[in-house]
């Protein structure tokens, strides 16, 4: 990074079609897997310097922005996470509010609680029924402490998701990222939790790690023998989607199927790629036609592809 370089002036990302705005920059959360620290990006949040109206702007003017519902996806909260603890949420909705006029389809992605009437605010700004998504994502319930102590509990994060469910918004869990050994061990928890919450959609994403990452895992004895196999073995290189610059190793599992397929069989619609999940529960097309392009077969066919 450049240090004359203002990392708190944040135009949008560009990737596959989406946009990815970031209305806060910076996270508490400090989930171990994240990338944004190796950005300049601290614990130390702050709201972004660019002015909403200038995002709007900027988003109109841009050659690949397709504007209205069929146009370009808008997702929310990918350089820190928009609705951070103990502040004030106001910034965020404002800018939800404002790109909701742009009648874009819009995704907002938060490991942070939010109050019933916050999320009763936020579910009246949608210009048509589902323009807005909301996720959360979630590795673990035992071990959650050891990898994202600061963000919210996924209890609370669930809880906010069974709110914007009651007013009638869409919502899913990323499962992101898939822990061989730790998550699949959860599966029971996961389909209990996904019940009491009224969670019937989610995504299982595999892990997307580096050697810096493989080694905090290690310290905080979260490697398990899985992933080591595979962190000896598997050197392919993928890139992120809200990150595409850099190239990451991937950590998959045997039992990441066996995982799927029991929320199958518990009536949860699973994703393996987590723009797939966006598209099918806006309505709208896949921005980046995955199916045709897909070398970690991640295409579940739901059927949302046309061709
Ligand atoms: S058809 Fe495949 S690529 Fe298209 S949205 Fe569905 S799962 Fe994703």
């Amino acid at each position: 990074m450049d240090k004359t370089e203002n990392i708190y002036f944040r135009l949008p990302d560009f990737s596959q079609n989406r946009f990815f705005v970031s209305p806060i920059l910076g996270c508490e959360a400090r989930c171990l897997f994240c990338y944004i620290y190796n950005h300049g990006y601290t614990t130390k949040y702050r709201e972004n310097e660019l002015r909403i109206s200038d995002l709007i702007n900027w988003l109109t003017n841009h050659e690949h922005f397709t504007k209205g519902k069929h146009g370009s996806l808008i997702s929310i909260g990918a350089w820190g996470d928009p609705f951070p603890k103990n502040y004030p949420t106001a910034t965020t909705v404002d800018w939800i509010e404002k790109l909701c006029e742009l009648e874009n389809p819009i995704q907002v992605i938060s490991r942070f609680k939010l109050d019933i009437d916050t999320v009763e605010k936020i579910s009246k700004l949608p210009v048509y029924k589902n323009q807005i998504l909301f996720s959360t994502s979630i590795s673990s319930f035992e071990k959650w402490q050891e990898t994202d102590n600061f963000a919210d509990s996924p209890f609370d994060r669930l809880q906010t998701l069974n709110y914007f469910s009651q007013f009638d918004i869409p919502t899913n869990v990323m499962i992101k990222p898939y822990l061989p050994g730790i998550t699949d061990l959860e599966i029971d928890r996961f389909i209990e939790e996904f019940e009491k919450n009224n969670v019937k959609v989610c995504v299982v994403g595999v892990f997307y790690w580096e050697d810096k990452i493989v080694k905090l895992m290690d310290r905080k004895h979260l490697l398990t023998n899985e992933m080591k196999a595979i962190a000896e073995n598997d050197k392919m290189r993928h890139q992120l989607v809200c990150n595409p610059n850099e190239g990451y190793n991937t950590f998959d599992g045997k039992n990441l199927d066996v995982f799927c397929e029991k929320l199958k069989r518990n009536n949860i619609v699973v994703f393996k790629n987590s723009t797939c999940v966006n598209a099918w529960l806006l309505e709208i097309e896949h921005p980046s036609k995955l199916h045709k392009n897909d070398p970690l077969n991640l295409c579940v066919k739901c059927g949302n592809c046309k061709n």
